[in-house]
C-alpha cells in the first residue's frame, strides 16, 4: 500500500513517515499543497494523510481539488485540536476521517486500517495464493501453515505480489509501490525477489512450487 503524506513540518513527516513504513506501509511525501496535486495527478495512492495548515494551498483545499479531480482515494485529514470547525470543514470538503493532533501513532494506524478497509473490498485481509497465506493485519506469512519470516520490505514486495497475482508486475511496479519513486537499481529488486523466493520455497518439494506465487518479472 503507498500513501501519500502531505505535510509541511519536515520533522513530524520523517518521524511519521518511518513509523509507517515500520508497519509496511509505503510512503510518499509531499511538502505542500501544490506538491501534493502534482503528485495525485500522476500517480495512484492507496490512502493520503493530509495536513490542514499547509503553505501554497491548504488541506481544504488540496481536499477538494482530489474530489475535483474524481479522485476517489480515501484522505485522512490532521486537524488542530483547538480548531474543531476544521473537522466539519474537512468533512464537507470530501474528507473521510480526520485525526487530531497531536496524535498517538496507535490512533493513526487504526484510522488508517479502518480506511483502507472501507475503501477497498478488493483488498481483503487475507491473501492467499496456494497454501502461501499473507494476513494484513497481523502481518503474518505462512505456507502449509508453517510461519515464514520475512523483513519489512521483502513483505511489503510479497504483498505486492500476491495483489496481483496472475498479472505481470514489472521491475517499475514494483519499484513504485515499495520504494516509492526514489528509483533503485533494477539488480536490487532481483536480489530482494530471489531472497524472497528462497524463504517462502524453503523446505518445499518441487511438486509444491506450482503453487508458489510467481513473481513473473519483465523489465
Ligand atoms: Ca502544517
Amino acid at each position: 500500500m503507498v500513501i501519500l503524506l502531505v505535510e509541511d513540518e519536515k520533522k513530524l513527516a520523517d518521524f511519521v513517515k518511518t513509523a509507517l513504513e515500520h508497519e509496511h506501509y509505503s510512503v510518499e511525501l509531499a511538502f505542500d499543497g501544490d506538491e501534493a496535486l502534482k503528485k495525485l495527478a500522476i500517480y495512484d495512492y492507496d490512502l493520503v494523510i493530509l495536513d490542514v495548515m499547509l503553505p501554497k494551498k491548504d488541506g481544504f483545499q488540496v481536499c477538494k481539488e482530489i474530489r475535483d479531480m474524481g479522485l476517489k482515494v480515501p484522505v485522512l485529514m490532521l486537524t488542530a485540536r483547538d480548531q474543531p470547525a476544521d473537522k466539519v470543514a474537512g468533512l464537507n470538503v470530501g474528507a473521510d476521517d480526520y485525526v487530531v493532533k497531536p496524535f498517538e501513532l496507535n490512533e493513526l494506524f487504526a484510522r488508517i486500517r479502518a480506511l483502507t478497509r472501507r475503501g477497498n473490498d478488493l483488498k481483503p485481509n487475507r491473501l492467499a495464493v496456494g497454501d502461501l497465506v499473507l494476513d494484513t493485519a497481523s502481518h503474518e506469512v505462512t505456507r502449509g501453515g508453517k510461519p515464514i519470516d520475512l523483513t519489512s520490505k521483502e513483505y511489503r514486495i510479497l504483498e505486492y505480489l500476491m495483489r496481483n497475482e496472475g498479472t505481470v508486475c514489472s521491475r517499475t511496479m514494483i519499484n513504485e509501490h515499495i520504494w516509492g519513486f526514489n528509483y533503485v537499481k533494477s539488480n536490487i529488486i532481483d536480489v530482494y525477489m530471489s531472497r524472497l523466493r528462497s524463504k517462502v520455497d524453503q523446505g518445499q518439494t518441487s511438486a509444491a512450487d506450482s503453487h508458489s506465487p510467481r513473481g513473473r518479472l519483465q523489465d
